[in-house]
């Protein structure tokens, strides 16, 4: 089927993107091209390894490391590292990691405008988009803004190996959640809808090739591939109610994020559906099933990703509230959400059931 609109309106970043085996050891060649001269590398506490071997691939570039990035970007954090990019007076920011280390880098180039390279060791897809969320006392918001889209990425299938399986898997269906939505996204265009589909090929061949050999460096290679192609969807069109039901759980109830994913994604799609059946309809066939909320739940639990989220922490007495917190700000569904059916669609994701439409 072609992707062509007879009307659409298309937006595209600047961003330039090397790709390749050991791409993030010449670092040091992209930071130079920028003009710059002291970077501040950036990472978790978890991966301050990674970024040891990133400042010693910058050599004299290397301006300092922070290493402090934390899940969903608490401005706190933000505050302390503005204050050593002073101390260090960095003139740019190279975040190793995944979304966290690369919102950590998006919130200080929102506030500083200094560019940024980015070094994805995960599949989340923050390093291709113009957005960040940050939370302060608990509250999450998000803002879409050009100084947040980071200049330069690297993608190095090497970094990405090192990330554990369960992680891989549920990482991956993050990044798929992103172009499923993408295809039956308000403001989709023919560009965004082929990134997606082709986003998606990609982990449905190579996927399941990385579960079987974690260490394979060309199929981890094609991963970050589709990485890539989920996150550019995710900055160029709006998602729908399957991002809205994991900012709701993931930020009332403190659920892991990608886990989070991995559990909705084919409960959403399977509501979804309905109203957009044709053009689901290659996920169903790329991915192997009946409809495409089967073909996602199908590949997921051949995947071995967690299929219950009372395993992945939310009590059942909390169901009835996070329908409520999902369904009180009305947004765009292609079918609209309401509150009978999420609240069965959620009883099932709870209980890891096949999803229903
Ligand atoms: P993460 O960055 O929080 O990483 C989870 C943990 O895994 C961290 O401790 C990290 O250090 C570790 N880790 C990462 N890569 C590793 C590797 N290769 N080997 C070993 N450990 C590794 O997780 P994430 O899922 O990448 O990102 C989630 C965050 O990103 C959320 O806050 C989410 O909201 C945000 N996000 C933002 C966007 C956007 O466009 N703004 C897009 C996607 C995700």
């Amino acid at each position: 089927m072609s992707a062509f609109q007879p009307e659409f309106t298309a937006r595209t970043a600047q961003v330039r993107v090397r790709f390749g085996i050991g791409a993030s050891r010449s670092v040091a060649d992209d930071v130079r091209a920028l003009g710059c001269a002291r970077a501040l590398v950036l990472s978790t506490p978890q991966q301050v390894a990674a970024a040891m071997q990133t400042a010693e691939d910058l050599g004299p570039l290397a301006a300092g490391i922070f290493s402090k990035a934390a899940m969903h970007t608490p401005i706190d954090i933000t505050t302390e590292a503005l204050a050593h990019v002073a101390e260090v007076r960095a003139d740019c920011v190279v975040a190793v990691g995944g979304g966290s280390t690369t919102g950590l880098g998006k919130a200080i180039a929102l506030r500083t405008n200094l560019p940024q390279v980015v070094i994805p060791t995960t599949y989340a897809g923050s390093e291709a988009t113009p957005i960040l969320g940050q939370t302060e006392n608990g509250l999450k918001t998000t803002v879409t803004d050009d100084r947040v889209q980071p200049e330069v990425i690297l993608y190095d299938p090497d970094l990405v190996a090192r990330l554990p399986i369960a992680m891989t898997v549920t990482s991956a269906l993050n990044a798929i959640a992103h172009a499923v939505e993408a295809l039956y996204a308000r403001d989709r265009n023919p560009l965004s809808s082929m990134l997606a589909m082709e986003g998606i090929r990609a982990f449905a061949r190579a996927l399941p090739q990385v579960v079987a050999a974690p260490g394979d460096l060309t199929a981890r290679g094609e991963t970050l591939y589709g990485a890539w192609l989920c996150g550019t969807v995710l900055g160029q069109v709006g998602m729908a109610l399957h991002h809205k039901l994991c900012h709701a759980l993931g930020g009332t109830f403190n659920l892991p994020h990608a886990e989070t994913h991995a559990v909705i994604l084919p409960h959403a799609v399977a509501y979804t559906e309905p109203a957009v059946r044709d053009l689901l309809a290659p996920v169903a066939e790329v991915l192997g099933g009946a409809t495409a909320g089967a073909a996602l739940y199908g590949f997921a639990k051949r995947m071995g990703a967690p299929m219950a989220l009372r395993d992945i922490g939310l009590k059942e007495a909390d169901l009835d509230r996070a329908t409520e917190i999902a369904t009180k700000n009305p947004y765009w569904n292609p079918r609209p959400v309401d509150p009978a059916p999420l609240r069965a669609l959620l009883q099932r994701a709870w209980a890891g059931e096949p999803p229903v439409a």
